[in-house]
């Protein structure tokens, strides 16, 4: 098959029959559902990428198993160079997509070629046999993957065995000679709407008697027993200049349940060695807060542009604090990409040789996403003013008796037109105002997980012993020679 084009791709979808419910309906084709359109399009602009003369490069890799050109998102990151094409691929697409919901997946594989390389090592498992037959069919057929990682999780103050409900995390109910049956469901999962396959893998450390818990597997997304259950950011009942951004582009996020689902034993990378849950958890986090240095600097590209856009329909663009707060939000965001660079070109390889970005950095760039995600939406609604959320719909403003007052009172700049400025306010409030910017806020915050865990890691993996020791030699407690050689 080699690399789809957005049409086959679609076509894909089309093909798969899974059960999907949204806003109380099933679903029948998911390629026409008003919800999914503008899903669709924004993982189909990742299709028409790799055959974009500007962007295939980047869209592009060879596979390091068949040397064959795949996506970029099936590829196992064999370079650092590798690290900072996804960042440049995941910045280049949400600027105009916003979330393109295939990194998720991308980040599983990526995790799981260590892991079930890991697993075999110890135990001769035949996981990483399974696993590398799998990725050579999704590297084929240029499938769409998303990962379910996150599972309900029942009461937060306890383990999976100690639920009260032992289906609160997703679990083997029975092992088969031809393969294992699952239960349990997982929340939020993005993307998985208008995906091929479900990559589903644990979502916590376990201990040894959550071993039932330790789980890791892939299966189409029309397997028997799966049901998801979804919602969208595409708008409900405006028109395309009220929402320009949401009724072309949209993301989406379903609970996935898992209703006893038979998994045959070539696409299971785990059951039951709860040791390698840990660094499972470990590396899928890594890599994916990681991702937040490419795709959110993205979309502060488009909010950063369009906060200038006001300022310049608004005609303030000169003024000294308009020009400061913009220039706030460019720190913000170019930080957090200057610390995904820094996180690519520090990182190792592990298992099996795949690159994996570095841990410190990947927390850092999330946390702060996670914090100063929020900040950009106060200084683009300081700048654009109140019209941000006040400006009359697409309907108000064609309708012959008022668009002459409209065009006359909603007209800022001289030499702009009024209908630009009501395009101009109509994409902010669409990005920062309504239901986009919420999803924007809380996956900033929660996606990859929630901000404690980033600070955790971040104190875990700072060497504050040797920064200890810089000090003492530094106080004169020690000699200054012993820091001179110390790694720091
Ligand atoms: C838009 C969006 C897209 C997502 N996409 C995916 C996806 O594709 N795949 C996937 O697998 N997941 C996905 N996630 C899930 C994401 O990883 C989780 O939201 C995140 O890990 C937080 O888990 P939670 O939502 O269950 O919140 P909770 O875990 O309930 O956290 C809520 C708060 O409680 C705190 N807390 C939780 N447990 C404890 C405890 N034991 N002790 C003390 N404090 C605790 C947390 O720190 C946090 O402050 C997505 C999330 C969002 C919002």
């Amino acid at each position: 098959m080699g690399l789809k084009t957005k049409f086959e791709y679609i076509d894909s979808l089309r093909r798969q029959k899974p059960a999907i419910y949204i806003y109380g309906e099933q679903v029948e084709d998911r390629t026409k559902h008003p919800a999914l359109r503008p899903v669709i399009e924004s993982v189909g602009l990742t299709y028409e990428f790799a055959h974009h003369p500007k962007y295939r490069e980047l869209a592009t890799a060879k596979s390091h198993l068949t040397s064959e050109v795949i996506s970029r998102f099936n590829h196992i990151h064999q370079s650092n160079d590798d690290l900072l094409k996804k960042l440049q691929l995941t910045r280049a697409l949400t600027r105009f997509a916003g979330c393109v919901a295939r990194c998720v997946g991308w980040d599983a594989l990526n995790t799981l070629s260590i892991v079930a390389y890991e697993i075999d090592r110890k135990y001769k498992t035949g996981y990483y046999e399974n696993f590398v037959n799998y990725l050579k069919y999704v590297q084929k057929e240029d499938l769409a993957l998303a990962c379910a990682m996150t599972d309900v999780k029942g009461d937060r103050s306890l383990r999976p065995a100690d639920q009260q409900d032992k289906d609160m995390y997703v679990h083997i109910v029975e092992k088969r000679e031809n393969g294992i049956v699952v239960r349990g469901a997982k929340a939020h999962i993005s993307g998985v709407m208008v995906s091929n396959e479900i990559i589903v893998m644990p979502t916590r450390a376990m201990r040894e008697k959550d071993k039932d818990y330790a789980v890791a597997f892939a299966i189409p997304v029309d397997t028997p027993g799966v049901i998801m259950v979804g919602r969208t950011t595409a708008p409900r009942e405006v028109g395309k200049m009220d929402a320009p951004f949401r009724s072309k582009w949209g993301a989406s996020e379903a609970f996935v349940i898992f209703d006893d689902v038979f998994v045959p034993w070539d696409r299971v990378f785990m059951c039951g060695e709860w040791e390698f849950t840990g660094m499972l958890v470990e590396i899928f986090a890594t890599y994916h807060r990681f991702s937040y240095a490419g795709c959110k600097p993205g979309m502060c590209d488009l909010i950063i542009g369009t906060a200038a856009l006001l300022a310049e329909y608004n005609n303030v663009e000169h003024a000294d604090h308009i020009q400061r707060k913009l220039t706030d939000m460019v720190m913000t965001s170019e930080t957090v990409y200057a610390c995904g660079v820094a996180a690519a070109a520090q990182g190792k390889p592990m298992g099996p040789g795949t690159y994996v970005p570095d841990v410190l950095y990947s927390n850092i760039v999330k946390h702060t996403v996670a914090t100063k995600i929020y900040e950009e939406f106060q200084r683009i609604h300081d700048i654009g003013g109140g019209l941000v959320v006040t400006t009359p719909s697409e309907k108000d403003f064609n309708h012959p008796k008022l668009r002459p007052y409209l065009e006359k009172y909603l007209k800022g700049k001289v030499d702009v037109s009024a209908e630009y400025r009501v395009r101009a306010f109509k994409l902010a409030e669409d990005l920062t105002a309504h239901g986009f910017a919420g999803w924007l806020m809380v996956v900033s915050c929660h996606g990859g997980g929630s901000p404690e865990a980033q600070r955790l890691t971040i104190f875990r993996s700072y060497n504050f012993n040797k920064r200890k020791e810089l000090a003492k030699c530094m106080s004169g407690i020690k000699p200054l020679e012993e820091c001179l050689t110390l790694e720091m």
